[in-house]
């Protein structure tokens, strides 16, 4: 019997600690500007993304105001490096809400292999 082939095999929902760092995210002021008129969980490289064969898609997520993903998504500006970003923010979710609550390992390291 043949097994129905999804479109993309990485389509999946975010999963209950992906979902754990978008709820965060959305608390913080921008990554880039710092403003805090509240912001949007980014998905970096969109939610489908893996590198290095991991799944990182609803991991590697920001959290832009709207006017910074707007400069973004519709003009194009590279705002900083998105990898170096995502480690900081990392790292402040694990200070905040508990060490092991943050990327897997192999999350990370995909994340910082990505390095842009
Ligand atoms: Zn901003």
């Amino acid at each position: 019997m043949q097994r129905k082939k999804s479109n993309n095999r990485n389509g999946r929902l975010a999963n209950a600690s992906e979902k754990k760092f978008h709820g965060w995210l959305k608390e913080q002021p921008c990554c880039w500007c710092g403003s805090e008129a509240g912001v949007i969980v980014d998905h970096a490289k969109g939610a489908t993304f893996s590198h290095n064969k991991v799944h990182i898609g609803h991991r590697f997520c920001l959290c832009p105001c709207v006017e910074c993903d707007t400069q973004k998504t519709i003009h194009g500006r590279r705002l900083g490096n998105e990898s170096e970003k995502f480690a900081e923010l990392d790292n402040q979710y694990r200070i905040a809400v508990g060490y092991s609550a943050g990327a897997s390992s192999e999350e990370w390291w995909a994340i910082k292999e990505w390095g842009k």
